[in-house]
């Protein structure tokens, strides 16, 4: 299509958008009548397009929207930048013959005619994020330069950017952190992928403490309901403060690992078997409180699986010592407390090594728990770090937008979850929190560099 007449379909796609925007809503007759009256067929028809395309996509479109432009309520952008943006969103996302180049430079042109002097950059800004984020996964350095724009007959799909011809569906959700009775979770692994199924979750990446021992199990039952399910594992790193007053704890999840590989096996069963020990340790601590602690009956809440504080702290309630886990955790076994015992000490960096040794993609998890964590991430950077978990229940919406800033300059990819563990955090529900497949897929594809 000759690039006059899709620029003029925008044009008027746009008028239709303001009108439908501004009149509370239009039917989808009274929009094509209206394109048809106000452009010739062959303008008409790429605008009806347009415009269906915009308002069938729409709940989406704003959400994209308002996450990117986050100090923009949307109700009170202009009708006419909020209405741009939707069509720039919609050509970035949805339409595979629009080069991003050219829906980014088109909703700039737009822009400049009939929008204010400070639209065009801030209508700019929106979509290069929008499009570094949902269309490439996130960071700009890989991305490299967008395409020349390119809108000739013939032109779809050529001079487009690395990755980006093979969209993945934009609107299908992953929850990359869930945990199951592998570690502390209360669910069975292979109850998770149908729950996840319920809540709309195409995606569940399985990340138990130490352990890959559920994943066989999730795999077969997310085949049976069509789920995708990301074999994971997540670590504990343990890292000094910059401040000097001791260590801090530092989760690493690996997304996509081999969970048959030999390596990685055997030195999750060593960090298992320390966890063994360090509950026999805890009981006797706790003991010298005189609080009598079985260390069996804790093992046997794990039940042969990757034990923890949880079980501890689930024990210590069933024998009335607390009332429940936040209190075992705030006055017994927490970092500080008088029965606390680390783990098998692993460095962050030893974390990342084994992850990469399995073929996995490495991410920082809950980054904003961390003490200093913004000056500490570039030594994670350079111990090979892939992403950053910036999507997750305990963040806040300043959080996560300092933390896809922070992955943008780093070049991580992003990811997110729930970090569900059913009865141990009642609060949290599965598919809280996600990333959509175009993150889920530039995951992958970081954790295939690993190979
Ligand atoms: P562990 O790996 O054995 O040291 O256990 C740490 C895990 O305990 C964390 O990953 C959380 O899942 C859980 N946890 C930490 N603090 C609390 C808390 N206050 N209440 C419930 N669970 C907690
Ligand atoms: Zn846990
Ligand atoms: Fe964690
Ligand atoms: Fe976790």
């Amino acid at each position: 299509m000759a690039l006059r007449v899709q620029t003029l379909a925008r044009e008027l796609a746009l008028k239709a958008l303001y009108q439908h925007d501004l009149l509370g809503g239009r039917s989808p007759e009274e929009l094509r009548a209206f394109c048809t009256q106000n452009g010739g067929p062959e303008v008409a028809e790429p605008a009806i397009e347009l415009v269906e395309g915009c308002i069938g996509h729409g709940e989406k479109l704003d959400e994209v929207i308002r996450r990117t432009a986050e100090n923009w309520e949307l109700k009170r952008m202009a009708t006419s930048d909020r209405n741009i943006l939707r069509l720039g969103v919609f050509e970035l996302l949805f339409r595979q013959q629009t080069p991003p180049k050219v829906a980014i430079n088109e909703a700039i042109e737009l822009a400049k005619k009939y929008s204010t002097a400070n639209s065009p950059p801030f209508i700019n800004g929106v979509l290069d994020r929008i499009y570094n984020v949902h269309v490439v996964g996130g960071a700009e350095e890989e991305a490299g330069p967008l395409p020349e724009a390119d809108d000739s007959p013939g032109a779809a799909g050529k001079g487009r950017a690395a990755g980006v011809t093979a969209r993945p569906d934009p609107q299908a959700r992953a929850d990359l952190h869930v945990h199951s009775t592998a570690s502390d979770g209360s669910h069975e692994p292979s109850e998770l992928p149908a729950m996840a199924a319920k809540a709309g979750v195409a995606a569940l990446a399985l990340t138990d403490h130490d352990s890959v021992e559920g994943v066989a199990a999730a795999g077969e039952a997310a085949a049976a309901v069509g789920v995708e399910l990301v074999p994971g594992v997540e670590l504990t790193g343990y890292a000094p403060r910059a401040d000097g007053t001791g260590e801090m704890e530092v989760h690493i999840a690996g997304l996509f690992v081999d969970a048959t590989s030999p390596v990685l096996l055997g030195r999750l069963r060593d960090l298992r078997a320390a966890r063994v020990e360090r509950i026999r340790q805890m009981s006797r601590k706790l003991g010298e409180l005189g609080m009598a602690m079985d260390s069996e009956d804790v093992l046997r809440r794990a039940d042969g699986g990757s034990v923890g504080r949880v079980h501890f702290a689930q024990q210590m309630v069933a024998q009335g010592y607390c009332r429940d886990l936040s209190e075992a955790f705030q006055r017994y076994i927490g970092a500080d407390c008088p029965a606390y015992v680390a783990k098998e000490k692993m460095t962050p960096a030893q974390a990342i090594a084994l992850v990469q040794a399995a073929g996995g993609c490495s991410a920082l998890c809950h980054p904003a728990l961390l003490p200093d964590f913004e000056s500490y991430l570039e030594e994670l950077v350079e111990q090979g770090l892939d992403a950053l978990e910036v999507h997750c229940p305990v963040h806040t919406p300043q959080d996560e937008r300092r933390l896809l800033e922070m992955a943008r300059r780093f070049a991580l990819a992003v990811t997110g979850g729930s970090d569900f563990h059913g009865a141990a955090k009642p609060e949290i529900r599965i598919g809280q929190e996600t990333v959509s497949f175009v993150e889920l897929d530039r995951l992958k594809q970081r954790a295939r560099q690993r190979i």
